[in-house]
């Protein structure tokens, strides 16, 4: 649905060049959430106004619905842009504009007939859950509001695609719930393609089904969200999913372990029905070992379960390799770790 080959992005400023983008390659399909994640500064803005043609990448291919966006007339140009939608941080409302007219301007400008435009935006006020508001002003809404008049408009011309720009970093935590629930609906009842830039792992968490992670203009890890989460491998990953799945051992558990005297233990990472398995005790009868959860963590990502375990195993070493060897053939990744 959406290609990047090989995109480069310079800034000239003055004495310096700023390279935004260093050699971006994503493929996002139809029907996916995808996210991309990153610190401020990482990308991610420029690769969303090279998505919708707001600027022209230094070197590559943008690739929407198979068409080479630099092989573009003006005039297919516009349509290709016609079935792209954005969404924005600030919500981009035109403030002396009531709820219908801002919902209804891009339909306006595309020329569309009065009577069509009345059905099209009564619909979209409806599906957005803002029926009632159509006659108010942006400044007399809640910003949760005013996002969903966001979402309104950048449905208003049945775009194929949604690009959200920070979408949710304005809004507190049940409000933004609330909004990803509806790009979550847009996403499965439309059958819209979305494409969201965050700098938080909860929104990934939460709505996308693939991600990329973005530093310095490069992307550093991409996949499954749940692999991604699941088994983070660059830093940066890891830290953005340290902010949302606890991945290693708080403190006040290791000052217990201190005391004990247990420095080596087994990380257990299990995705969905393993996740819910009992590994325990499957361990201690069929290996005859005794083992104890020290720290446990179970997450739900994409309608799945992701667990971490640390375990303490004891008894004879030869069934404790026995018991690991087994545990990842069942798909469980296993690894001693020193704490
Ligand atoms: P992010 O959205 O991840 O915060 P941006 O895409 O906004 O990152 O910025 C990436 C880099 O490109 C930054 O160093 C930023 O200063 C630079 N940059 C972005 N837009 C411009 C511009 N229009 N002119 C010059 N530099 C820019």
């Amino acid at each position: 649905m959406i290609e990047l080959r090989n995109i480069h992005k310079i800034y000239n400023k003055k004495k310096t060049t700023i390279q935004a983008l260093k050699g971006i390659d994503l493929k996002i399909e139809q029907g996916d959430i995808f996210g991309v994640i990153g610190y401020s500064g990482a990308g991610k803005s420029t690769l969303v106004r090279l998505v919708n043609y707001l600027e022209q990448p230094t070197e590559g291919d943008i690739i929407v619905d198979g068409q080479y966006l630099a092989e573009q007339s003006p005039k297919s140009l516009r349509e290709i842009k016609r079935d792209i939608g954005m969404i924005f941080q600030h919500f981009n409302l035109l403030e002396s504009k009531t709820i219908y007219q801002n919902v209804a301007m891009p339909l306006i400008i595309s020329k569309v007939a009065k009577q069509e435009i009345k059905l099209r935006v009564t619909e979209l006020l409806e599906f957005v859950g803002l029926a009632d508001k159509a006659s108010s002003y942006p400044s007399e809404l809640s910003g949760g509001q005013k996002q969903r008049v966001g979402i309104a408009r950048a449905l208003a011309s049945n775009p194929k695609i949604l690009l959200s720009d920070e979408a949710t970093s304005a809004l507190d935590p049940q409000t933004t719930q609330s909004i990803l629930n509806l790009l979550k609906r847009i996403n499965r009842e439309y059958g819209i393609t979305i494409l969201l830039i965050t700098h938080e792992m909860s929104v990934i968490q939460r709505v996308c089904n693939k991600v990329a992670v973005m530093e310095n203009g490069e992307i550093i890890e991409q996949g499954s969200v749940l692999d991604v989460f699941g088994h983070p491998k660059h830093l940066t990953t890891q830290n953005f999913v340290q902010t949302v799945v606890r991945t290693d051992i708080p403190d006040n558990i290791k000052v217990n372990l201190d005391k004990v005297g247990t420095r080596t233990l087994t990380k257990l990472e299990m995705v969905g029905d393993h996740a819910t398995e009992p590994i325990l005790a499957t361990l201690m009868q069929k290996f005859n070992l005794t083992v104890s959860a020290v720290f446990t963590n179970m997450t739900e990502i994409q309608e799945t379960t992701l667990a971490i375990w640390y375990v303490d195993i004891q008894g004879d070493a030869s069934q404790k390799q026995a018991a690991l060897d087994y545990l990842l053939a069942q798909g469980v990744r296993c690894q001693e770790v020193t704490v």
